[in-house]
């Protein structure tokens, strides 16, 4: 048996989004996690499964939420981690991962970089590659979040949540597949970022050209194969959003919740403030807030 580090968290009633969508809005608040974001759930038992295999180091490849994640992870396991980081990485999220002991290095320019050297790593000096978005035991982290909805005997007929390299998705479909439930999907992405909505179109894996986007941790030019796969099987709803409508959300979610997300959970939360009200039949909505160490005062989301 595998202690979690993750922790259970809040299931709140949203009475200004109810208000906004005309119907029951519900968020699980991942922000409220101790990193900040969901990413505990999946990196904590990709690493505690590895721990319990023998694992004597763990290797990143992310320079936000996953890398922070795993350096928590080595933290409370004893293990030492190292982070491969790649260019305009924000200041702030180097300096938790470090506070976390990790060793933090820039490798090149793109995520790619970093996600070879850290391969390389893991191959040359035998560390355990926690990968951001693209292993089992990370789904099935992720999917512990469906577990407590049905714990607490919560039940949604929407579900919205964004995605970057799929990961968050995966366990999720995995987890509503455990429990038998099948609400409809509604998928969020940036426009500049849409590479899941990109395959879904397509009717394959496909790599999107990506653009910067205010959301940067849902910038993978191609999600996992196996997010892909569960989304089209599933038959979720992509929707793009525009990073303004990311920034507006996190704004307005601020006032209204007292808690500061980052842009890439704005995106989910724009579809709940602008669209979910012309969505027909649907009687209960569940919003994955999926929080973030991305965001700070600085980000100017009070002053454009
Ligand atoms: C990683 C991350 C995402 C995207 O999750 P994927 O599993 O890569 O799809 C979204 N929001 C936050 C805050 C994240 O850390």
């Amino acid at each position: 048996m595998i202690k979690p580090l993750h922790d259970i968290t809040p299931l709140w009633h949203s009475q200004p989004l109810s208000r906004v969508a005309g119907l029951p809005v519900h968020l699980k608040v991942e922000a409220l996690q101790p990193i900040g974001s969901f990413k505990i759930r999946g990196v904590g038992r990709l690493c505690s499964l590895a721990a319990a295999r023998g694992a004597r180091r763990f290797v990143s490849s992310s320079g936000g939420n996953a890398g922070i994640a795993t350096a928590y992870a080595g933290c409370r396991l004893g293990i030492p981690v190292s982070v491969f980081t790649f260019a305009n990485v924000p200041k702030a999220a180097v300096a938790r991962m470090r506070e976390f002991g990790a060793d933090v290095v820039e490798a090149g320019a793109t995520w790619d970089a970093a996600h070879q050297a850290a391969n390389h790593l893991a191959e040359t000096e035998n560390a355990v590659y926690i990968h951001p978005f693209d292993h089992p035991d990370l789904w099935q982290g992720h999917s512990t979040l469906i577990d407590e909805l049905v714990d607490v005997g919560y039940v949604p007929d929407v579900l919205v949540c964004s995605v970057g390299g799929g990961g968050l998705l995966t366990g999720i479909i995995q987890g509503l597949a455990r429990h038998n439930l099948h609400p409809h999907i509604i998928i969020v992405e940036t426009h500049n970022t849409a590479s899941l909505k990109a395959s879904l179109e397509a009717g394959r894996l496909v790599r999107f050209d990506l653009k910067p986007s205010v959301a940067k941790t849902l910038a993978a030019s191609q999600v996992a194969e196996q997010a892909f796969i569960s989304a089209r099987d599933y038959g979720v709803e992509p929707i793009a959003v525009s990073d303004q409508e990311a920034l507006d959300a996190c704004r307005q979610f601020a006032l209204d919740h007292r808690l500061l997300v980052e842009p890439s959970a704005g995106a989910a939360l724009a579809v709940a403030y602008e669209r979910l009200g012309s969505l027909p039949n649907h009687q209960r909505a569940l919003i994955v807030v999926c929080g973030g160490a991305g965001i700070s005062l600085k980000q100017d989301i009070f002053d454009y």
